[in-house]
């Protein structure tokens, strides 16, 4: 080996070398990384609400799901069963609500409002509305028990002072949106609603364009109600959505946050 070749060599080795301690000492170590979507989705024009109906006991197991994935959800309330046998309790819906979660109306007793009438409508609504404001809610959102409703329900609802409802079918709601008090949901999650179905609703409407997908969620347990989703799945979508919403343009809104407008004052029925 002649000379000039020796310091070519030591000096690629010292090279060599002070890459390697540098690769030991300093370059952070790769983490893998979840991977989006095989197709590419574009999440941006498609907008999730999940909203959460009757107030049941369960739904408080939500809490840390929707706080470590970034979500904030709606609560439709039902304030004559508030903190009774298998209903959160005040104290429970104040930490929701401290979170960032919304907590809405949905009428005193559970009544569908196509079977009660006159002052009796008004009692559902206003006095279910002014107890939650009583108990420092700033009540802006009604979710129609059973999604039924018909144009007294409608005015009584405009009445007591809310600035939106949410009925239960015809989702994706279009934006801009026609109609504040006609909220359209997409299918009730019911208990063999997998988290593989869910997420080709979401994949399916962005591929399509977008759209604000209000999802209908009731009981949280694994198969205590025909009506409920798992506790498991529900986790596995708040993670899926939560990563899309840090990494692909979704948006995750409460209905308030979508619709705005000042907290009316309550109406005594
Ligand atoms: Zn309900």
């Amino acid at each position: 080996m002649n000379f000039q070749r020796k310091m070519y060599l030591t000096v690629a080795m010292f090279f060599i070398a002070t890459l390697f301690m540098a690769g030991c000492t300093a370059a952070p170590t790769p983490q893998p990384k979840p991977t989006l979507d095989k197709a590419n989705i574009d999440f941006s024009d498609t907008l999730i609400s999940l909203t959460f109906d009757d107030g049941d006991a369960d739904n408080y197991l939500v809490r840390s799901a929707l706080k470590d994935n970034g979500l904030r959800a709606t609560f439709y309330v039902v304030s004559g069963l508030t903190g009774s046998d298998g209903y959160m309790t005040v104290d429970q819906l104040h930490d929701l609500y401290q979170d960032g979660n919304e907590i809405g109306g949905h009428t005193l007793t559970h009544s569908s409002l196509s079977d009660v009438r006159g002052d009796a409508l008004k009692k559902e609504v206003c006095q279910d509305r002014l107890n939650l404001l009583n108990m420092g809610f700033d009540v802006t959102s009604f979710a129609y028990p059973f999604g039924y409703y018909d144009d007294e329900a409608i005015k009584t609802v405009k009445l007591c002072g809310y600035n939106n409802a949410r009925i239960v079918t015809d989702g994706p709601q279009e934006m801009p949106v026609a109609d504040p008090y006609k909220l359209e949901a997409m299918p009730y999650i019911v208990q063999d609603t997998s988290f593989n179905k869910m997420a080709s609703y979401v994949k399916e409407i962005s591929a399509d364009g977008g759209g604000w997908m209000i999802f209908v969620f009731h009981h949280v347990c694994n198969g205590c109600d025909e009506y409920a989703v798992d506790y498991d799945t529900f986790v596995q979508f708040a993670e899926w959505i939560g990563y899309r919403q840090q990494n692909a343009g979704l948006k995750v809104e409460t209905i308030s946050e979508v619709i705005g407008g000042e907290v009316q004052p309550g109406v005594s029925p």
